[in-house]
Parts: C-alpha cells; sequence; structure tokens
C-alpha cells in the first residue's frame, strides 16, 4: 500500500517515513502543496497524510484543489492549531479525518489503517450484475436505474450470488445465509426466494441460472432467451 506524506517539518516527516514503512507501506514524502498536487494527480495512493500549515499553498487548499480534480485518495489531515475551524474546514474541503499534534504514531497508523479500511470497502461494496446494482451498505438495490423493493430474505439471496458472481453458490450456502431470519431453512424452502427474485429480475436481462445438483448463479442473460 502506497502513502503520500506533505509534511514540512522535516523531522516529523522523517519520523513518519520510518514508522509508515516499518508497518510495511511504501510512502512518498514531500514538504510543499504542489509537488503533492501533481503527484496526488499521477499517482494512486492509498492515503496521503496532509499538513495544514504549509509553505506557500496550505494544506486546505491542496486538498480543495485535488478534490475539484476528482482525486479520491483518502486524506488524513495533520494540524498543529488548537482550533475547531481548522478541522471543520478540512473535513469540509475533502479530508477524511484529522490528527492534532503532537500525536503518538501508534494513534497514527490506528487512523491510517481505518481510512484505508472504509475507502476500501465504501469503493468495493456496490455489486453489479448487468442492471441489477446492490449498495451493500445502504442495503439497497436498483434494477435499471430504478428502486427494487426486496424483503430480508429476497436480499440475502441476492447478495450471496452477486458477491459470487461467476461462481455458482450452494443451496446449502444460501439456506445457512437465512437462518438468521429463520432457524428451519432447508435448501428447499430456498427456492421460493429464488422463484420470488426471478419474478422480480423478469425482463431485465439479469436471470438466476439453477445449476442441478449444486445450486445457483446469477448472471446476465444471453439475448435468444431466459436462463433456467
Ligand atoms: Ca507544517
Amino acid at each position: 500500500m502506497r502513502v503520500l506524506v506533505v509534511e514540512d517539518d522535516v523531522t516529523l516527516a522523517a519520523g513518519l517515513v520510518e514508522g509508515l514503512e516499518r508497518e510495511g507501506f511504501q510512502v512518498d514524502h514531500l514538504g510543499a502543496a504542489e509537488p503533492a498536487e501533481g503527484a496526488l494527480g499521477l499517482t494512486a495512493y492509498d492515503l496521503a497524510i496532509v499538513d495544514i500549515g504549509l509553505p506557500g499553498i496550505d494544506g486546505l487548499e491542496l486538498i480543495r484543489r485535488v478534490r475539484r480534480r476528482g482525486v479520491l485518495t483518502p486524506v488524513l489531515i495533520l494540524t498543529a492549531r488548537d482550533g475547531l475551524d481548522d478541522r471543520v474546514v478540512g473535513l469540509d474541503v475533502g479530508g477524511d479525518d484529522y490528527l492534532v499534534k503532537p500525536f503518538l504514531l501508534p494513534e497514527l497508523l490506528a487512523r491510517v489503517r481505518a481510512l484505508i479500511r472504509r475507502s476500501r470497502a465504501a469503493a468495493s461494496l456496490v455489486l453489479t450484475v448487468g442492471a441489477l446494482s446492490l449498495d451493500v451498505q445502504r442495503h439497497s438495490a436498483s434494477l435499471g436505474g430504478g428502486e427494487l423493493e426486496l424483503t430480508g430474505r429476497e436480499w440475502d439471496v441476492l447478495e450471496q450470488l452477486a458477491l459470487a458472481v461467476p461462481r455458482v453458490v450452494a443451496k446449502q450456502k444460501l439456506a445457512d445465509s437465512l437462518s438468521q431470519w429463520d432457524k428451519e431453512i432447508t435448501p428447499n424452502a430456498v427456492e421460493i426466494y429464488v422463484s420470488r427474485l426471478r419474478a422480480k429480475l423478469a425482463g431485465s436481462g439479469v436471470g438466476i441460472r439453477t445449476v442441478r445438483g449444486i445450486g445457483y448463479r446469477i448472471e446476465v442473460e444471453a439475448a435468444d432467451g431466459p436462463a433456467r
């Protein structure tokens, strides 16, 4: 994982770089905003650590500029200032979290890990199969751009199928995922939810195919006929 540190305090920067490298991160360090703006536009960093008080353009303006350019890299803001304003403004311009100096390295590393985890989750938690899209965080589904209403059980089955694409999901595994709703769900009961989902997906180009003796697979249907 690659991290960019934008910090003009040479001693602090050296400590950050060393601490992050010891944790296995690949670290680049820049002492000013202008080169950092270029670097963030060119390199897909997993995270940027940005000091607000930089010579020339400050860290807030740097964040504002890269966000305006569509850079989504999570940003951890470092601020020496005590004012609440800086922190609020920092988050407003597109920072994701902040840390007030002085801080301990373990605290910084914990924030870094949390931010990277959060951004990865946010990036990967919309599952798409053809016209079907499942937002796992919001628990909402859409089909062809419109909202698709699902019961809790239907959602669970559909989520399992969408997570597995292009693999087949065993009927028993689907039954297990439903056990939080019903203690006595049998593999055969799964068929009921699959048939309800098929009805809701009808005509969308997305189908649930039965793989005999194994389970089900969700897929984009061929133009010449529905999945069976
Ligand atoms: Ca500084």
